[in-house]
């Protein structure tokens, strides 16, 4: 499906997608990303963690991890033409949701300007009964929506920034990666190889076999690959 036209005139159509770790960009969204980005749109990463609790190599430092998982996540970005990718650096496994990194998000909206932001679902907490939705993933995704209403719209939310010389933003899509309210549906079959590429670049978090083994999971029993999500057009 064609991504929705928005009312912000002939400019570039832009998407920031704001994640909890390495990888989960490209998890949640790869596919859209590469997608829409060969129909125009520029998309962004915004990670909100260092990444540095995601290994179990005890031979390499916390600092090389982190330094690894940030090489990785732009080499994912390269192949799918993301534009750029952010770091916030929280420490991984530790975020909450403060006034902090409330601030920092909606700083890079009102920097990036996007119409559309991706993210985590924040409201479930067990997936299917066989997974925890990971509490960095639930605080990204609530830090998320909750920056973009009312935080990035509102002059007088992080009035420093406004005095820095940046100016308040409404972004009018919100897409939400693994809801259980998934009304929007993005057909990635024909880039599906991408999405495999892109995480495969995340080489400290994945074999080859894991990922391969996705492909399976993910098929529709008609052979179509879909990244799906709960849409939100904001009314405002
Ligand atoms: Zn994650």
């Amino acid at each position: 499906m064609a991504p929705e036209e928005t009312e912000e005139g002939n400019g570039p159509k832009r998407a920031l997608v704001v994640a909890a770790h390495p990888d989960d960009a490209d998890f949640g969204a790869a596919g859209t990303a590469y997608l829409w980005s060969r129909q125009g749109w520029e998309f962004y990463y915004l990670v909100c963690t260092d990444g540095s609790k995601g290994s179990d190599d005890d031979s390499i430092s916390k600092q090389q991890l982190i330094e690894m998982r940030r090489q990785e996540q732009r080499d994912a970005a390269t192949v799918l033409g993301v534009r750029e990718v952010l770091f916030l650096d929280h420490v991984d496994g530790e975020l909450t949701p403060n006034r902090a990194l409330l601030g920092d998000i909606v700083r890079v909206i009102r920097e990036v300007r996007p119409q559309a932001v991706f993210t985590h679902d924040p409201e479930t907490v067990i997936v299917n009964d066989v997974f925890v939705n990971h509490s960095d993933h639930r605080t990204t995704g609530l830090a998320a929506i909750d920056a973009v209403y009312p935080a990035a719209r509102d002059r007088l939310n992080f009035p420093e920034q406004i005095a820095q010389g940046l100016t308040t933003h409404k972004v009018s899509q919100i897409y939400i990666w693994g809801s259980p309210q998934a009304n929007f549906e993005v057909d990635i079959s024909e880039v599906i190889d991408k999405k495999i590429e892109a995480l495969l670049a995340h080489k400290s978090q994945f074999e080859a076999d894991f990922v391969t083994g996705l492909l399976e999971r993910w098929r529709s029993p008609e052979g179509r690959y879909v990244e799906s999500y709960r849409r939100v057009l904001m009314g405002f």
